[in-house]
């Protein structure tokens, strides 16, 4: 099975709390000292309140508040960037302990709020056409680090309604940069913790996993959190999807498709396949036919995803006409084929850029956004501010 297991984050001194489950908090409690029945009411300040700072925990002693103060650690990520779209769109880049940054996406819609978060920081798989994948791998996520990126939107959201149906952030999806197949028991332990009840409660169909096709691990998934599942397929042949994902040359069209007619899908479920539009590439009308082949009998949707440039990237858009005839298409044979809207294009929407913008100048290109605010250096104001009216907050 391949693995970044060199790529892991540094050893912290002390656990963060985001990376502990009820069962593991409570044996640390243990070791401390204290009643094992503080995990539950950590548990309630931190994931139904919202509360993670130790101060604020008033219903435990100040002696308790004291050690646990001393043995977890319960920061927050920096916010280096937040970016709020005319649309409601929200982009955060934040800041890890060790200086790294990741983004994450909310995206508000009528009936629901999806928040789009990160599994690693960059990518080791050079998809041609994503631009997380022209960033070497920094490192893999802790599970703290990714479960923090629920965290701190729900808290920049001021998301903490006393009823769960209340709230703006209801479904989660991996879909922002890195693959988390290759980061899985991180990924997992993550997941875990935002679908305890104890925890954030998130149920199984609101959360979605989307990996490029890392084959052996996709049965695990399906046996540790029977999470709604979506596919990178991206094209339906060997020959185009080598092209445009190498993946492919490692775990083909072929085996992929048996991993995921053996995932145990839960009744009325579905997998999702993300399809790119890319023009010439993988839009024609026999693509869309041997797309239908492909999928046969397999209960599932396709998103079409109009390919969203960035500077240098090899590939166009299909025009808005193909995409629609290679909708239709798939439509016609019944299988849901919608094209995704393209959300907060007023700044920079595609997956990777807003870190990328940032490692590379120390700075973000930013397309008419409504607010944005900043969280850096004097000299970044500087190059800012005359472009766009920004809050500025001093590190
Ligand atoms: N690594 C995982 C999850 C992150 S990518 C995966 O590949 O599935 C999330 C989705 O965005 C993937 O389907 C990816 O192929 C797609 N994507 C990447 N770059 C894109 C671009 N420039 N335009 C449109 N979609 C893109
Ligand atoms: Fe990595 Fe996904 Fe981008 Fe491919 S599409 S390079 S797997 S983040």
């Amino acid at each position: 099975m391949q693995k970044v297991a060199t790529h892991n984050a540094p050893a912290q001194a002390k656990p963060h709390l985001f990376g502990l489950s009820l069962t593991a908090l409570q044996a640390q409690l243990k070791t401390l000292g204290l009643p094992a029945f503080r995990a539950k009411q950590v548990f309630d300040w931190v994931y139904k309140k919202g509360v993670w700072d130790w101060a604020q925990m008033t219903n435990l002693s100040a002696a308790d508040r004291a050690t646990l103060a001393q043995h977890l650690d319960v920061s927050p990520l920096g916010i280096k960037v937040e970016q709020i779209a005319q649309d409601g769109t929200t982009k955060w880049l934040f800041t890890l302990a060790d200086g790294h940054e990741v983004e994450t996406v909310f995206i508000p819609e009528a009936t629901r709020g999806t928040l789009c978060i990160s599994s690693q920081v960059g990518c080791t798989l050079n998809c041609r056409f994503c631009h997380t994948g022209t960033q070497a791998l920094a490192r893999n996520l802790t599970a703290a680090e990714i479960l923090a990126q629920v965290m701190m939107a729900r808290r920049q959201l001021n998301d903490w309604p006393a009823q769960d149906e209340g709230r703006k952030l209801t479904n989660i999806v991996l879909m922002g940069m890195g693959e988390p197949l290759f980061n899985y028991d991180n990924v997992r332990d993550a997941i875990q913790l935002a679908m305890d009840p104890a925890g954030l409660g998130y149920g199984t169909r609101k959360i979605t996993l989307s990996t490029s096709g890392v084959v052996p691990e996709i049965a695990r998934v399906g046996a540790d959190l029977g999470i709604q599942l979506a596919i990178s397929l991206h094209a339906p042949d060997d020959e185009t999807r080598t092209k445009i994902m190498p993946i492919n040359n490692k775990w083909p069209v072929r085996e992929l498709m048996a991993a995921l007619r053996a995932y145990p899908l839960k009744e009325h479920r579905r997998i999702t396949f993300e399809y790119v539009m890319l023009k010439d590439v993988n839009d024609t009308d026999a693509h869309a036919d041997a797309l239908i082949k492909l999928v046969q009998g397999l209960p599932c949707k396709f998103n079409l995803i109009p390919f969203n440039p960035w500077p240098g990237a090899p590939f166009a858009c299909s025009d808005e006409a193909r995409i629609e005839a290679f909708a239709a298409r798939l439509s016609a044979a019944g299988l849901d084929a919608p094209v995704r809207k393209t959300r907060g294009e007023d700044i920079l929407a595609a997956c990777g850029q807003l870190r990328s913008e940032s490692s590379g100048r120390n700075t973000v290109s930013l397309e008419f956004p409504s607010v944005v605010r900043v969280y850096g250096t004097a000299d970044q104001r500087a190059r800012l501010g005359e472009k766009v009216s920004v809050t500025f907050v001093e590190d």
